[in-house]
């Protein structure tokens, strides 16, 4: 009898894209999909821990499955429960091995942690979705936002090969898929491992991507953004897209194809300069502002939507009023917001205070919901 698989996704398009190459994976290996987890007994768990509310849904989801897998066994048929993704990712990095030991300790009914590393891009992805290809050209980040944990779960940061990429999105496009969409960490500094490498990329010249007038990182994103854009897709979208790192080459390159996206997801997190301090992210809020100001000015009908965290360590009324300031002079599409949660392993973890009292976090995240969204909220109504 053939055994069948189940994949269970938690977390972002990133995630989910991997668990479509991790699908690929279970297929070659002579397996077959189930269409329940009562029908498997060989379940993928692709995990989140962006925020402490996601690695708790793991938890439970996988305790959840130790009646199932008892039964099974009582049956002598197989149930293995392999955990994979950030949460795994985490726990490979740290070389104490606590949190791996505390992995096994809240998830007792897991047979096997395997890194996303294992995985690799030599198979071609099972897609899910019949319309939009994902394809992954970064994997990880250089950031360290402090208060994120995506440079210690998913590594530092790796551009996958140009040559690959197209390839990925031209076969896409002979399949039927009409719409792509690019995915990494920062998607903006695609490539810059490999200038920087001293690997030559089909001669194509690097953009260099300025920060205060100096030379920050160089791209080869706007290139591949424009190749993708050639293959003929209605759309060609991207994310993530770092604010600091969205260069006026990008800008160009995608005011030329009218096919790129004219929805830029940008996440400002906080409209105040001290607390983008804090968080390490390199930019001001009057940066932010022009970045926002020269992409509607060359393409006046672009949406703007962002992340916005607030009750970050330290945020006085005031520092989060300049939030509320920007936010009602960007005049947002959408905002996802998000109360602060302190994530482990996060230099705002070792060395900042989470001192926002939750009911002050609450007040502020329903205050700037009610400006940030409501138009929003409106055009939903109406769809
Ligand atoms: S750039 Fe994004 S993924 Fe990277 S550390 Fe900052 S928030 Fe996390």
């Amino acid at each position: 009898m053939k055994r069948k698989y189940f994949i269970h996704t938690f977390g972002c398009q990133q995630n989910i894209a991997d668990s479509e190459r991790i699908a690929a994976y279970c297929e070659a290996a002579g397996m077959e999909k189930a269409h329940s987890l009562e029908g498997a007994n060989y379940v993928v768990v692709t995990t989140c821990m962006i925020r402490e509310s996601a690695e708790n849904r793991v938890y439970g989801m996988v305790n959840n499955l130790i009646p199932l897998k008892q039964k099974k066994l009582q049956s002598n048929e197989e149930f293995t429960i392999v955990i994979t993704g950030c949460m795994t990712g985490m726990a490979v990095r740290d070389k104490t091995g606590k949190m791996m030991k505390e992995l096994h300790r809240r998830m007792p009914a897991a047979d096997q942690f395997i890194p996303l590393e294992e995985i690799g891009f030599e198979l071609a992805p099972l897609r899910q979705d019949t319309k939009t290809a994902l394809i992954p050209i970064t994997h990880g980040c250089n950031n360290f936002c402090t208060f994120c944990v995506v440079p210690f779960t998913r590594g530092r940061e790796i551009s996958r090969p140009f040559d690959a990429i197209v390839e990925e999105a031209m076969s896409a496009y002979m399949k039927g898929f009409r719409k792509v969409l690019l995915l990494g960490q920062n998607v903006n500094s695609y490539g810059s491992d490999i200038v920087l490498a001293g690997k030559k990329q089909q001669e194509l010249k690097p953009v260099y991507v300025k920060h205060l007038g100096k030379h920050r990182i160089p791209t080869l994103f706007p290139h591949l953004l424009a190749e993708v854009a050639k293959i003929g897709f209605e759309e060609v979208s991207f994310m993530s897209s770092n604010p600091w790192d969205f260069s006026d080459e990008l800008i160009d390159t995608i005011a030329q194809y009218g096919n790129i996206t004219r929805t830029f997801h940008l996440a400002v997190q906080s409209g105040d300069d001290a607390v983008l301090k804090r968080m390490n992210r390199w930019y001001t809020a009057q940066e932010y502002i022009d970045l926002v100001g020269r992409i509607k000015a060359k393409m006046p009908e672009s949406h703007v939507t962002t992340d916005i965290i607030v009750g970050f360590c330290g945020e006085t009324d005031e520092e989060f009023q300049n939030t509320v300031k920007m936010c009602k002079k960007i005049q947002f599409d959408k905002a996802y917001i998000s109360i602060y949660s302190n994530r482990r392993g996060t230099h705002a973890y070792k060395h900042l205070a989470d001192d926002i009292p939750h009911t002050v976090k609450d007040k502020r995240w329903k205050q700037l919901d009610k400006i940030v969204n409501k138009q929003y909220y409106k055009k939903e109504q109406h769809v």
